[in-house]
Order: structure tokens, then sequence, then C-alpha cells
């Protein structure tokens, strides 16, 4: 994986919107242009399907009965889940995987809610029932499989590490002693990897990895870790303060949780990915396709 130092300005021409919608005519949802604007303005630029049967999915049927989707995601996270509160805008890959496939499901972005929802807490509102499904750098692992159900891989990426852009001394997870707090969320795979791993090193946890990096700008940690597309995201925001380094030393594999019971779903989740055609690349270059992020997606379990 490279890296550098933007991650903004990003965005598809409607043409290159209408081109794929061509090439994908028959898909249940393809990117297209509703008026011919911009994508990076109209967040609403996928094709959304209609008369949508989904037998069998406890899912679908409460969106259909309150017609509206509710979607879990992550609104700290630039490039992958963002929100700005200044336009009230969320951009981000997850956010735009999100509402493909709401789009796919048959709902617009006007009868999208997005809820944000930390890393520690997202097997709980999936099992409550408080999301229909959760997009938000979302690791596939068995012990989450016990209580929920991932549709994908639609991402891999891997742990990384963010430092102060004036640290000398960590090049790498072999530079973590007990002289370095490591800061990561609460209920994540990263927190755990350290713990389990790196049992010397001491550890800080926030709920959200934006108070993790603010931890890390004031001096109270000396290292932020998570993914490194996460990393890549802040770095980029602040690259006269922040740096990613070494190499990624987990295989993290992004999946979309849902509920356990709703295999209907996750097999329609699936099938999108899988028959895609170009939409992955497009939400992938629109949102990361500056990032020096170097991935192509991934095949589902
Ligand atoms: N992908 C990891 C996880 O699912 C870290 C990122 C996150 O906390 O969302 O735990």
């Amino acid at each position: 994986m490279r890296r550098t130092r933007t991650l903004a300005g990003i965005g598809i021409a409607a043409t290159a919107l209408l081109a794929l919608t061509a090439c994908n005519s028959g898909s249940p949802s393809n990117p297209g242009s509703t008026d011919g604007g911009d994508a990076g303005e109209d967040s609403t630029w996928f094709e959304v399907a209609t008369d949508v049967q989904l037998e069998g999915s406890p899912t679908f049927d409460a969106i259909t009965e309150r017609d509206k989707v509710v979607i879990g995601v992550k609104e700290d996270q630039p490039g992958l889940g963002y929100l700005d509160v200044t336009t009230d805008e969320r951009t981000g890959f997850d956010i735009d995987i999100a509402r493909w496939i709401a789009a796919s499901l048959g709902y617009d972005e006007d009868k999208i809610e997005f809820k944000p929802i930390a890393s520690a807490n997202r097997e709980q509102a999936i099992v409550n029932g408080d999301v229909d499904y959760y997009v938000g750098t979302y690791s596939i692992t068995d012990k989450r499989k016990e209580q929920i159900a991932f549709a994908g891989p639609y991402f891999i990426t891997g742990q990384g590490l963010l430092v102060a852009a004036d640290n000398e001394d960590i090049k790498s997870e072999d530079d973590l002693t007990a002289d370095t707090t490591v800061c990561s969320a609460t209920g994540s795979t990263p927190i755990q990897n350290i713990r389990d791993n790196f049992p010397d090193v001491p550890t800080k946890e926030f709920d959200l990895y934006s108070a993790c990096v603010e931890a890390l700008l004031s001096g109270e940690v000396q290292a932020v870790t998570t993914d490194q597309a996460i990393l890549i995201g802040y770095a980029a925001q602040d690259p006269d303060n922040l740096k990613v380094v070494g190499e990624p030393f987990t295989e993290e594999r992004y999946g979309v949780g849902l509920a356990k019971d709703d295999a209907a779903l996750q097999e329609h989740i699936n099938t999108l990915f899988t028959d895609g055609g170009d939409i992955w690349q497009a939400i992938f270059d629109k949102n990361l396709g500056s990032s020096g992020i170097e991935v192509t997606q991934p095949a589902v379990d």
C-alpha cells in the first residue's frame, strides 16, 4: 500500500456515470445522474430500483413497513464515512456502498436515515434492529458472526500506525514498547490485537478514532492504531502533523453487518457486489482514488 498526502478533491463527472449506466443496464441499481449534476454535489447518483421483492427478508419487510432504510455508519473517518457538519453532507467509500445497497432495495437518499454507531456498539445495534444494516470499516470476524451476519467482503485493508509527523522513533509495529502508548477504539479488532500480541505496550481507548487522533496531537499517546485505510484519511487531513508509518500488519476484510437470520438480504447484497460491474470501482475512484491505496474489489465469501 502506498501513501500520499491527499485524499480530497474527488468526484465523478456526470458523463462517466452515464457511461457506467449504459454499460450496466439491467442491473438493479446503476449509478446514474438524474439531473446532469456532478456526483460530488449530487449524492443520489445511483439509479433506484423499482418493484423490488425480497422474499423471506425480515429486514426488508421492516424497511417496507416504515418506508425508510436505516443504515449504521461512521461519521468521523474521512474518505470512508464522514459527516461534514458545516454542509451536513456525508461522504466516503462506505457511505456510497451504503447508498448503493439502499438504491438496490428501492430507496433513494431522501429515504435513508444514517445513524452513527461507534465500533463497540455495532453488534448490539444490529441485534436490536436499530439499524437495517451497517457499513463502516466493519471487519468480518468469527466472534462477531456469533451475533450477526456479514455480506461481503467488499474491501480489504490491514492494521497500521499513525504517529506525529516529527516522530522518528516509531517506524513500524516493531518499535512499539512499554514507553509508547497506543490508542484505538473500544471494541475494535486493532485494540484487541495490541492486547493479545503486544502485551507490554500500554493502550488507551476511546469510542471514536477521532478522539485518538486528538490524543496523538496533544502528545497524550504516541501512536494511533487501526486500519491503514482509516489512518490514511486522518494523515491526509493534517499532513503537517501526522504520518502513517510501516506496512499493514493484519488483514481486515470489511463486510456489511446485518441480522443473523436474514440470509435473503445477505444474498441480495452479495449478488449486488458480484454483479455490480464497474460500480464498485466508480465508488472507489470517487472516494479513495487519490488516496494512494491500491486495492481491487475482493470476491464475496
Ligand atoms: N476494522 C476494524 C474493526 O472492525 C477497525 C475499524 C473499526 O473499528 O471500525 O474493528
